[in-house]
């Protein structure tokens, strides 16, 4: 049967766009349609925008360090939250017009519609009714946030608002203790906003290495965020002056806005999944297998839609390797294994591999290296902040399982200690690598005795 294009993609987010083009430029036929706008999360409301406010929130704390370097401050320094907000916009335009250049340019038909799924071979376009079919259909819906049913949930911002806000508020307060929680904890302290952070466990950032989570949940309260552990929210009242808040401890905090991070979810409803009967897990994820293939044998999915690792470089990772195994001829089941991450909170974190627990739980015998130090920088500034390095090495073969980085540039660093990560590079292969001198991250080859050793 000829269909009207062997791929089509719903979706123009990270995994959606790269599988599209790819397969477009082996000179297949394909089409992608996309409700919103191109670029998906990560371009429009994620990754991109958020680390243009990091920078721009940084300052503040830049402007301070510089006079203890000498400069005057004879300026007062005041943020211009429209600008800000309009060159971010720009930004995200721009970027998102790349994207469509890109996929048309490699020769991919777009839908400026939404997607859904009739049966195995053909997808309804929602507004132009139009139907399509397809040898093979990609879903790449990503994922959206989630907000708990709370009295007064109506009146939060999630990250799909955070950049659209007009004004400038003087106060929020951020549910929350995960990635977007806390790095938006960050970016509008060191705005100027008044910031609170409420977190229902007992320490922010779950599931990272221990360390980390105490020492930037500790560097953030000593910059002025104010962290409330073990604490949630009970209600939310719309006031004269801003929104009413009832923490489940009896306190009220009254604040300009309220912004909720707490999870995202995938985005599987009113796509026709059940048309097809396309399995999902018990938190709605499409269910794959290590090809990126549904319970359908035509229909794949990639990203955040399959909930495995919700990060933007794995989504277009797992679109490249369904690619290679649709089109290429090479079966390829992608490696979820040690990916680095960063979280840009101030400071920020860059992680891979297990983290000390994780290590401990897995293997007999294991090796914390830690090194906690005053960074260069700091001391002149007259800052107290610490800059934390771990290694975390299985001690029967000497392999490092794990690098966990707080501090300046720690983002930075942990891609290039990803590299060695995933080679199994030894401690002995550390010791052996010359320092760069002088920097923060030669701690990381520097560092001679086992902190722990668990034996
Ligand atoms: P996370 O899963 O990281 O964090 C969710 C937070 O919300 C957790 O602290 C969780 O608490 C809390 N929470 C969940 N449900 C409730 C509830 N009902 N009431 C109160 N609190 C609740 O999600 P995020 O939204 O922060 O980020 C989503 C994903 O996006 C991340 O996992 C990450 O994959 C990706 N991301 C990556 C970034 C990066 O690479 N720098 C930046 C931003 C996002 P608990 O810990 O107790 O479950």
């Amino acid at each position: 049967m000829a269909f009207d294009y062997d791929l089509f993609v719903i979706g123009g987010g990270s995994g959606g766009v790269r599988a599209a083009r790819l397969t477009s430029i082996l000179g297949k036929k394909v089409g992608l349609c996309e409700e919103y706008r191109m670029g998906g999360t990560c371009v429009i409301r994620g990754c991109v925008p958020k680390k243009l406010m990091v920078y721009a929130s940084k300052y503040s704390q830049d402007f301070k360090d510089a006079i203890q370097y000498g400069w005057s401050n004879d300026e007062s320094y005041r943020h211009d939250w429209a600008l800000l907000q309009k060159k971010i916009e720009d930004e995200v335009s721009r970027l998102s017009k790349i994207y469509s250049n890109n996929l048309q340019k490699a020769g991919v038909e777009l839908f400026s519609d939404r997607g859904v799924i009739i049966d195995e071979n053909t997808i309804e376009l929602k507004n132009s009714g139009r139907r399509i079919t397809a040898k093979h259909i990609l879903i790449a819906t990503g994922g959206t946030p989630f907000v708990p049913d709370i009295p007064g949930a109506e009146y939060v911002m999630t990250s799909n608002e955070i950049f659209l806000l007009k004004e400038k508020p003087e106060s929020v307060l951020i549910v929350g203790g995960g990635y977007i929680a806390s790095e938006f904890a960050c970016i509008f302290n060191g705005l100027g906003i008044s910031t609170t952070q409420v977190y229902r466990g007992a320490q922010i950032l779950r599931g990272f290495d221990q360390d980390m989570q105490d020492s930037v949940s500790e560097a953030m309260v000593n910059n002025g965020i104010d962290l409330k552990l073990n604490t949630d929210v009970s209600a939310i009242e719309k006031t004269d002056s801003g929104y009413c808040v009832t923490l489940n401890n009896g306190d009220v905090k009254t604040v300009d806005q309220v912004f909720y991070a707490t999870g995202r979810k995938p985005v599987v409803q009113d796509i026709g999944l059940e048309a097809v009967g396309i399995k999902l897990d018990a938190s709605d994820a499409i269910v794959v297998d290590e090809y990126s293939k549904t319970s359908i044998d035509n229909i794949y999915a990639v990203g955040d839609v399959t909930n495995r690792l919700n990060l933007t470089p794995v989504a277009i990772r797992e679109a490249v390797a369904l690619v290679d195994t649709l089109y290429n001829d090479k079966p390829t089941a992608m490696d979820h294994n040690d990916i680095a991450t960063a979280i840009f909170t101030q400071p920020e974190i860059g992680t891979v591999g297990l983290s000390e627990a994780d290590a401990v739980a897995k293997y007999e015998h294991v090796d914390v290296y830690k090194a906690a130090f005053r960074p260069m920088k700091h001391i002149l500034a007259g800052k107290d902040e610490k800059m934390v390095m771990k290694l975390i090495v299985s001690a029967q073969d000497n392999i490092v399982r794990g690098c966990h980085i707080l501090g300046e540039a720690s983002g930075e660093m942990i891609q290039l200690a990803a590299i060695a990560i995933k080679m199994k590079a030894t401690k002995a292969d550390f010791d052996a690598t010359c320092a760069v001198h002088p920097t923060a991250s030669e701690e990381l080859v520097t560092m001679k005795e086992p902190s722990k050793k668990y034996r």
